[in-house]
């Protein structure tokens, strides 16, 4: 069982999926307005969010947005639009998955037990690689005490790389890996590793623990 918060003005597409979710085991709570889910990301602590995209206050990208800077908490959006710039831009904004509608409820129970199988399958542990310490309870990134913000996909990425110093790991397993299926495309792998070594390197600068095997991927040298 778990706590979601279900972002959805329409009340025609929220209580068939409510029902859904609910007989799924979880417990969930319905929200109309973007504006409200800030406060109730940090004041519940639900296990995931699903969010609307098209919401009569603020935009569901933006929720998403104001949402990440304070939450690594799992997201599935929903979204009538299917424009693959859409569906980039709410991965970009670290998005967990997309359903794009109409779906049936079914659908979405199911990719909500692929998203919480997946956050729980992170293993409990603190991990260090030289400089860089990534406490996996507390889902915290520090660099040389400095703490990384991060997306959650940078977060993952990096995450991935730490369990496995000097592997080489190819776009696609990385794809396979932090995102829960096929973003179709792999340079969405590279603008998060690009983003993830301009931040250490923000708090480090000699710092470059990403290396770039052409034409093979990406490994962690610590
Ligand atoms: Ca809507």
């Amino acid at each position: 069982m778990a706590s979601l918060l279900l972002l959805e003005d329409d009340t025609a597409i929220a209580e068939p999926l409510r029902y859904a979710l609910e007989r799924a085991g979880h417990q969930v709570t319905h929200l109309l307005l973007g504006s409200e889910v800030v406060a109730r990301v940090a004041a519940d602590r639900p296990d995931l969010l699903i969010l609307d995209v098209g919401l009569p206050d603020i935009s569901g990208f933006e929720v998403l947005a104001r949402v990440r800077r304070e939450s690594r908490v799992p997201v599935l959006m929903l979204t009538a639009r299917s424009e693959e710039v859409d569906r980039m831009l709410g991965f970009e904004l670290g998005a967990d998955d997309y359903v794009p509608k109409p779906f049936s409820p079914r659908e979405v129970v199911a990719r909500v037990a692929a998203i919480l199988r997946r956050a729980q399958a992170l293993p409990a542990s603190a991990l260090a690689a030289g400089d860089i310490e990534l406490d996996e309870v507390r889902a915290r990134v520090t660099c040389r005490g400095t703490p990384l913000a991060l997306t959650r996909y940078e977060y993952l990425l990096l995450a991935a790389f730490m369990r496995a110093p000097e592997r080489v790991f190819s776009r696609g397993q990385l794809m396979e890996m932090v995102w829960s299926h096929d973003v179709s495309q792999e340079r969405t792998v590279d603008t998060h590793i690009k983003s993830l070594r301009a931040k250490i390197r923000e708090a480090a600068p000699d710092l470059d623990p990403i290396q770039t095997h052409r034409g093979l991927g990406y490994s962690w040298q610590p």
